[in-house]
């Protein structure tokens, strides 16, 4: 009776050797230093913004030197599988230009040469791997009941000893092949353990590209490496994975780290060259002075509905995620103004190693700057979007005025320094109601006039700018002389500067008149140019408009 025999009747109709599987999916055939990178996440329905992080990160990496980015989906754990999360990811991840060269492209399609990139469709695969292993004597069937790990586990835990199957404690790995084989053949039931290669008192020595060299207790601890659907463990399924796809880079969150053991253990059992890694630390949160994760439960802004709900563009948050993922990005930005993520040079070494900080108020800075230099039809195309799902009424209205919206978005936008007024689409209502009459006519009016506050100065002031001075075809220059001479009649300074000089000579300057005029059309004091916003309105709004201030006041 030997190993062979074992694994003979375990797996009885697998036939296919690792050889088999080494020359179907060959080492790809791609330039020297090109990167093949994975993202590989379990269907649990939830996308949060650690999974587009660390997708963001590989996918860059795949890019910059002309290699493969590949979507593998992690099933091996039924029980957590969500109905229609394969394609929650694609959608929200597709969001973020995240794109692949292969692997999964709905619940049941994928694309490229080296899947099936299921992973429960991979049993044959993995079975082959796990009947080698047997074979070589480097796994073992295991009859362990839950009431004997149990056991176990207690009394780890009286002798304060490591807990775990491993050395003494590893019941299973003493059966003689015989044994276990009739068992077997009896009918009971079995996982599969690996039997570890590892001596907890020596190190093993893995670098990594973030953290570096990190030094381990070597792993003696037998794993499960098939459970009882006959699915392969995570750890398992990442050495075959990972090998026949021909990962050359690991890119994954950090709470894989302990793992490096086994993971580098397995590789080295199977005698094959182990992909290189790199563990992403989390992304944090600082809390009354405390540094924590950002968490799934606490922070909403941990899952990416968030971002889409608030209206934050996605190549916003892509900029920022550049910023904690190099930390050199936000400078290299600054000095480049006209260039793309695609024109920066990703590197591992730059990458932060006690994990970014989440900065809300940093992301709403990119934001605004990112939307200020884009051009106005295209802030647009992204504003109808955003109204079309959140805000009907809104949608309507930008819809119905497309130029008006558009030239509203131009104002003081294609100038050396634009003015930063949106730092998201949800804020864009709230900032300019007030330029569509619908919205305008249906509110409560709250003029914000300051220094000069009398109505029947205002309504004085404004009946004669209209009829005395208003052209719709006059230029900025023009438009604003006529202003000051609209001051000047009414016992203002034309200037600020002669009015500081001289202030009891005066009852004010221009600039309180042009103000006059502002919240008379806006009821705001704050508005992007005023000039422009009339040439939007044209004279006839004007006049409505000093129309429902007289009634209004
Ligand atoms: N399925 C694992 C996860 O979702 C992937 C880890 C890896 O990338 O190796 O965390």
């Amino acid at each position: 009776m030997t190993n062979k025999d074992l694994a003979d009747l375990i797996f009885p109709n697998i036939t296919k050797t690792i050889e088999d599987y080494e020359k179907m999916y060959p080492k790809r055939d791609l330039p020297e230093g090109a990167v093949v990178t994975r993202f590989a996440p379990s269907p649990t329905g939830f996308v949060h913004i650690g999974h587009i992080f660390s997708s963001f990160v590989a996918n860059k990496v795949a890019k910059d030197t002309n290699g493969v980015f590949y979507l593998r989906i992690e099933d091996t754990d039924q029980e957590r599988k969500v109905d229609g999360a394969i394609t929650n990811i694609i959608r929200d991840l597709n969001n973020y230009n995240i794109t692949f060269d292969e692997g999964m492209v709905s619940e049941t399609e994928e694309k490229g040469v080296y899947g099936p990139y299921l992973q429960s469709k991979r049993k044959e695969i993995y079975h082959a791997f796990i009947k080698h292993f047997i074979e070589q004597g480097m796994a073992y069937p295991c009859f362990c009941s839950k009431d004997e790990i149990d056991e176990i586990r207690h009394a780890q835990e009286k002798r304060k000893d490591r807990i775990g199957y491993y050395g003494r404690y590893a019941k299973c790995r003493k059966i003689p092949i015989q044994d276990a084989y009739d068992k077997i053949k009896d009918g009971e039931e079995f996982i599969i353990r690996l039997k570890a290669s590892g001596d907890f008192e020596k190190k093993v020595v893995v670098k990594d590209l973030v953290r570096g060299n990190i030094s381990f207790p070597e792993n003696d601890m037998d794993i499960v490496i098939m459970k009882k659907d006959g699915l392969p463990t995570y750890h398992f399924a990442h050495l075959v994975d990972d090998y026949l796809m021909r990962t050359t880079h690991v890119i994954r969150s950090d709470e894989w780290v302990s793992s490096l053991p086994v993971h580098v253990q397995l590789f080295s059992m199977l005698g094959v060259k182990p992909p290189k890694y790199a563990h992403l630390s989390p992304i944090m949160k600082e809390e009354n002075g405390v540094k924590r994760k950002l968490s799934k439960r606490k922070d909403p802004e941990c899952a990416m509905k968030f971002y889409h709900e608030q209206g934050l563009p996605t190549e916003a948050v892509k900029l920022y995620l550049m910023t904690l993922a190099n930390t050199n990005f936000e400078q290299w930005m600054d000095a480049n103004k006209d260039k793309t993520i695609d024109d920066f040079e990703f590197s591992f070494s730059k990458i932060s190693k006690s994990g970014g900080l989440f900065d809300v108020e940093k992301l709403m800075n990119i934001s605004k700057n990112y939307l200020s230099r884009i051009k106005a039809t295209e802030f647009y195309d992204m504003l109808v979007k955003y109204a079309k799902e959140y805000d009907e009424e809104f949608y309507e209205l930008i819809t119905k005025y497309k130029d008006f919206t558009i030239g509203l978005l131009n104002i003081e936008r294609e100038q050396k320094k634009p003015r930063k007024d949106y730092a998201s689409f949800s804020e864009v209502k709230d900032l300019v109601w007030y330029m569509y009459d619908e919205l305008f006519d249906n509110v409560e009016k709250n003029y914000e006039f300051s220094n000069i506050s009398s109505k029947d100065e205002i309504i004085n002031l404004m009946n004669t700018y209209i009829e005395k001075y208003y052209d719709e075809n006059d230029d900025q220059q023009t438009w604003f002389e006529k202003i000051k001479d609209l001051s000047e009649e009414f016992g203002y300074a034309r200037e600020v500067k002669e009015y500081k000089e001289d202030p009891d000579n005066y009852k004010g300057h221009v600039g309180d008149v042009s103000m006059v005029i502002r919240v008379s059309l806006t009821t705001k004091s704050m508005t992007p140019n005023l000039y422009d916003i009339m040439k939007l309105f044209g004279k006839e709004r004007i006049i409505k408009r000093i129309k429902e201030l007289e009634n209004s006041l």
